[in-house]
């Protein structure tokens, strides 16, 4: 037995089985740590929820980290590229497009949906020997200077877990920062979101479209069949009884208004789900030795595709610090991710508020701005980097 083999491995709870928790199990499991992932969902009733038929917008960065760090290698198929964007503003004339020819890179980013990177992420997830712990109640974390103590029940049973280190990925409304009484910003938007499957009445060519209008940004997303997308249709949230009740064809109809002809017209509007929008920040993230990630930490409108890639650069830091687990790099850590977590939810923010803004002439301001971009090359190539995740 070599020195090596007698050193005692790292060890991590991860509290919530979302893509955040999940994702970073499998990612420490890699590293050679002993994980034990906890989920307040019973597994005997399938995925947890988060695990819907939302279909995920993935930057060019996020599906760079996974196909180097080779964690999902079976998910690649699954992919739709984006090869174009449209942007633009309703009853303005500004508009943006950028192509993945003009920024030379294989695609702008990726689509797919939630509920099959769930799939692959708990078919790899059996293939380790991360402890997945489902159905669990938790009731209290205290932690020493040495080690993190967590206690929760099944049904009657008591169950204690230690390890060295915490991570909470346990989504917006976060237990685990409640626990350790870590202070949030909350911002409700005046919007609500639905998301639905449309038919179109031509093929997507792998184009994505954005449209900013004053209820809302709307947006389709090009799906793996090449005459589907994924709509994001926003509404104002006082008309939100009338629109949850309104018959799909009528949907179907504002739906289209909303997004012009870019892609011709939605024919059939399938799989109709409503989100209500609001925006969680933590005011910290790290304590001791417990770190919040993904929705624990930053919560943002999903407009601008952002929230869980920057969960999945909170895990690719992550995986990065566990290396050597390096003490004094545990604090750096905290600062960096924090500091993306405000640039981009700022950019999120901004978007919405610039191009939803009641004031006509702001919308048109900004929109002209759009059409100026289109002119300036390098800050445009500068802001489609940053979109793309890089
Ligand atoms: C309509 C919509 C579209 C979106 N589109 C995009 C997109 O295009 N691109 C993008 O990057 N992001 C997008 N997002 C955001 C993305 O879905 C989230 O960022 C992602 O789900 C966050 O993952 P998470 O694991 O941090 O949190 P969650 O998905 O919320 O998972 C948290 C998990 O913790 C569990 N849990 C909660 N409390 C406890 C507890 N006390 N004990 C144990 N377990 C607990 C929950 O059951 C859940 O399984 C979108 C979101 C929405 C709503």
């Amino acid at each position: 037995m070599d020195a090596k083999s007698l050193v005692k491995p790292h060890s991590a709870i991860i509290v919530g089985a979302g893509p955040v928790g999940a994702l970073l199990a499998l990612a420490l499991n890699r590293r050679g740590w002993q994980i034990t992932l906890i989920e307040q969902h019973d597994f005997s009733q399938g995925m947890p929820k988060s695990y819907d038929s939302r279909q995920l917008a993935l930057t060019a960065g996020s599906v760079d980290w996974l196909a180097q760090t080779q964690l999902l290698p079976e998910l690649m198929a699954e992919l739709t590229p984006i090869l174009s964007i449209h942007s633009s503003s309703q009853d303005n004339f500004g508009c943006l497009s950028m192509t993945h020819t003009e920024m030379k890179v294989a695609a702008l980013g990726y689509t797919l949906s939630q509920q099959t990177l769930g799939e692959h992420l708990f078919a790899a997830l059996a293939k380790t020997s991360v402890q997945l712990i489902g159905g669990i109640k938790l009731e209290q974390i205290h932690q020493t200077a040495m080690q993190v103590n967590l206690s929760g029940t099944t049904g009657e049973h008591t169950q204690h877990w230690q390890a060295d280190t915490l991570f909470a990925a346990d989504g917006a409304h976060s237990w685990v920062r409640q626990q350790l009484n870590i202070e949030s910003q909350t911002r409700h938007y005046p919007h609500q979101l639905m998301t639905g499957v449309a038919t179109l009445s031509q093929q997507h060519n792998n184009l994505a479209i954005e449209r900013f209008t004053a209820q809302g940004p709307t947006a389709l997303l090009p799906m793996k069949a090449d005459n589907q997308a994924k709509v994001v249709y926003c509404y104002p949230s006082e008309d939100s009884e009338t629109t949850q009740a309104l018959a799909t064809d009528e949907l179907l109809q504002r739906v289209n208004y909303q997004l012009g002809r870019q892609l011709g017209n939605i024919v059939q509007l399938d799989a109709i789900v409503h989100y209500p929008l609001v925006e969680i920040r933590a005011n910290e993230i790290q304590q001791g030795r417990c770190l919040l990630m993904g929705n624990a930490a930053h919560n943002q409108h999903p407009v601008a595709g952002q929230g869980l890639n920057l969960g999945i650069r909170d895990i690719a830091a992550v995986y990065n610090w566990a290396e050597d687990a390096d003490t004094l790099a545990w604090f750096d850590l905290a600062n960096t991710r924090t500091n993306d977590h405000k640039q981009t939810m700022n950019f999120t923010h901004g978007l919405v508020t610039l191009f939803s803004h009641p004031s006509t002439l702001v919308r048109s301001a900004a929109s002209v701005g759009m059409g100026l971009l289109s002119f300036a090359r390098p800050l445009k190539h500068r802001i489609t980097r940053m979109a793309m995740g890089y």
